[in-house]
């Protein structure tokens, strides 16, 4: 679950990148973030990471209170959240198993349960027969999919996507999407940015626009392609 209460960010430019935003995702929710460039969007997600901390106003994540929480519980806190990236960020040298067994590898899972869970995700995201490929031999799409499956392995409550299909071409975009509706249904929390009204359109649901530092709309629209 993720609540902003009355949450602003000034950086210390004097640049107030998010103002007065009122906002509450609920365990299981798919919302989409939409917004020109510049509006906030980073800035918020950096705020769930506690990447950067709020100027004023309540950042409640997973049932971390993230004003009072101590530097220490951080990577607690980051391991309940999984963040797939525009640009994939998938280490070259490394299969697609390796890329995504390396996650639990860190956090020193068991071997047993990294044998058995990352078969699973890799299964849940349909790359099965590609776990000795190296990145390099992957399409866009295909990335981006070990980048989910990544993001995935460790069981994480929220998955925050971070313009997930801006290097993807536009048929294999709604793959994507499709595929982050699916792991949502299965009860994972999705928060997607996007700038593609497109695929937003198409997919209906929540759509959460931020214009200028500020939430101006916040409600569930009937997709074109799907029923809500
Ligand atoms: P978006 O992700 O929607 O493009 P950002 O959250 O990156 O928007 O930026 C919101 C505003 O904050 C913009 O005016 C941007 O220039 C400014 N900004 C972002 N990061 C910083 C920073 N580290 N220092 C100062 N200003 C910043």
């Amino acid at each position: 679950m993720v609540e902003l209460k009355d949450v602003s960010v000034t950086y210390s430019s004097g640049v107030d990148a998010l103002e007065h935003v009122n906002l509450k995702i609920n365990d299981g929710d798919f919302a989409f973030v939409v917004g020109a460039s510049g509006a906030g969007k980073s800035t918020l997600i950096k705020l769930l990471l506690k990447e950067i901390d709020a100027t004023s106003g309540t950042v409640i994540v997973n049932g971390y209170q993230l004003g009072t929480l101590r530097k220490n519980k951080i990577p607690e806190l980051r391991r309940t959240i999984g963040i797939v990236f525009q640009d994939f960020r998938l280490i070259s040298s490394m299969t697609v198993y390796e890329n995504i067994a390396f996650v639990l590898r860190v956090i020193d899972s068991p071997p047993k349960l990294i044998r058995k869970r990352v078969p699973y995700v890799m299964s849940l995201v349909g790359l099965q027969e590609k776990a000795h490929a190296y990145p390099h031999e992957l399409s866009g799409g295909e990335m981006q999919r070990v980048a989910i499956a990544r993001a995935l392995v460790n069981d994480p409550k929220l998955i925050i996507a971070d313009e997930p299909t801006g290097n993807i071409d536009p048929e294999l975009s709604y793959e994507i999407v499709e595929l982050l509706r699916t792991i949502n249904m299965q009860g994972t929390t999705v928060l997607m940015v996007t700038h593609e009204h497109e695929l937003v359109k198409r997919f209906g649901g929540r759509i959460i626009n931020i214009t200028d530092g500020q939430v101006v709309f916040d409600e569930i629209m009937e997709g074109t392609d799907y029923e809500i």
